[in-house]
């Protein structure tokens, strides 16, 4: 397949545009190549499909969610262990009948497809079904997607908690139905749900199956200060929260810590030397009034940070909107916390953005959508829509277009591996 576009992307994490591009895939959905090309359309029209109209994108990817959450999104007005207890336990427990769970996370992939996301790392309830059930709904529309089951064991909804030989059953036979399924689009991610709910000997267990199979973990950290103080009463022989998974073997290169606000020196060092990832969610952080991250010292300090929408904490499935999150919630920081930290501009913002797949996948810390002979999910955008000028924009302009222009508005096509452009439906 080949389409002559306009195409922004990142090449060696340097944001680079082409404004008359030649995108070629070959027919497993590789790209042979991205040129700038000078060819009149006419002249060989034929040929490629003509997508001139459009801005073309690497589509956006979200390393932190939760599916089961999206119905209860913008409700509650407490903070984090309170929105736990009133809204996320109710609507989680729901999701052990089959039917309801398929629904609710195929109108949540389905939406995260349509704001331009083509991978996701999410969140299940703990149950099996629910979980099973979240698989299919990402199969069914080809998404690429990498899903958990939310382990806890203690101190939470009873109907969440299960054994610790349960938890890792059901991690067990869901990673062998589904993880690299579907073509390699479908992965497995254990998933500790935090260390609030988690024993010592659960995490432990869920760190030796996450290696055993060579898996990626997701957890939360450091998200609220009511939170710090229950992790502290729970573990109180250990320092810092930090220190609980490192003591449990959770943190290593394929381990996302969701949130992250408050780290001292020395958590920060730990998770460094771990080669862990930060996962930044500033909607969710202000809408539970969580607290600000300190994005620009993490980056100094040459820390991993990618970003997450955490739905239902977060409102937005947009990931452009989360950019525009990560601007603001840096700016807040800067103002009230920070007057030397400079705040996070849009190319900076987008760059965390497509940092989710390069950390999720695993396969280079550095962004190269230009990379040939590797799979490339692209989204298209009217120009008209950015109001992008041809021949005067520039790469900072742009960024700030699509943040600020796209923010919970709907892509115009999605393409996702082989598969064919497919617009995108408005409704
Ligand atoms: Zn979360």
């Amino acid at each position: 397949m080949r389409i002559r576009t306009s195409f922004w992307g990142f090449d060696n994490d340097n944001p680079v545009l082409f404004e008359n591009a030649l995108i070629e895939f070959d027919k497993l959905g590789n790209l042979v190549n991205i040129n700038e090309t000078l060819a009149e359309p006419s002249a060989e029209s034929s040929t490629y499909i003509d997508m001139d109209d459009f801005l073309c994108l690497p589509a956006l990817c979200d390393a932190h969610s939760h599916f089961a959450q999206f119905d209860i999104r913008g409700l509650g007005d407490g903070e984090l262990l309170d929105w736990l207890r009133d809204f996320v336990f109710p609507g989680e427990i729901e999701m052990e009948d089959y039917n309801k769970a398929y629904n609710r996370a195929y109108l949540y992939f389905k939406e995260s497809k349509k704001f331009g996301t083509s991978r996701i790392a999410s969140y299940s309830t703990s149950g099996e079904i629910a979980t099973d059930a979240a698989f299919k709904a990402a199969e069914d529309l080809g998404v690429r997607a990498f899903i958990g089951n939310s382990m806890s064991d203690e101190n939470f909804a009873e109907e969440l908690c299960k054994s610790v030989s349960e938890n890792i059953a059901i991690s067990e036979r869901i990673c062998n139905k589904w993880h690299n399924s579907n073509g390699g689009k479908l992965k497995y991610i254990a998933s500790p749900r935090f260390a609030g709910s988690c024993s010592m000997k659960l995490m432990r267990a869920c760190a030796d199956f996450a290696k055993a199979n060579d898996l990626n973990i997701q957890t939360h950290l450091s998200e609220n200060k009511a939170e710090l103080d229950l992790i502290k009463s729970r573990f109180p022989e250990i320092d810092t929260y930090t220190e609980v998974y490192d003591n449990a073997g959770l943190l290593g290169d394929k381990t996302f810590l969701g949130h992250s606000v408050y780290l001292s020196d020395r958590e920060l060092e730990i998770i460094k030397e771990k080669e862990s990832i930060i996962v930044h969610c500033p909607s969710s952080n202000i809408f539970l009034r969580s607290g600000i991250m300190p994005t620009r010292k993490y980056l100094d300090l040459g820390m991993k940070v990618c970003a997450g929408n955490d739905i239902g904490g977060g409102v937005s499935l947009s990931m452009f909107n989360e950019a525009k999150s990560i601007i603001e919630s840096s700016k807040i920081y800067k103002t009230i916390c920070d007057q030397e930290k400079k705040e996070l501009n849009s190319v900076e913002a987008l760059k965390m953005i497509y940092k989710n797949e390069c950390f999720l996948e695993g396969k280079s810390t550095i962004i190269n959508h230009f990379a040939t002979g590797k799979e490339l999910d692209l989204i298209f955008i009217k120009k008209e829509r950015i109001n992008f000028k041809k021949n005067i924009e520039n790469e900072q302009n742009i960024a700030s277009a699509l943040i600020y222009y796209m923010a919970n508005n709907y892509v115009d096509a999605v393409k996702i591996g082989a598969g064919k452009i497919e617009e995108i439906e408005k409704k």
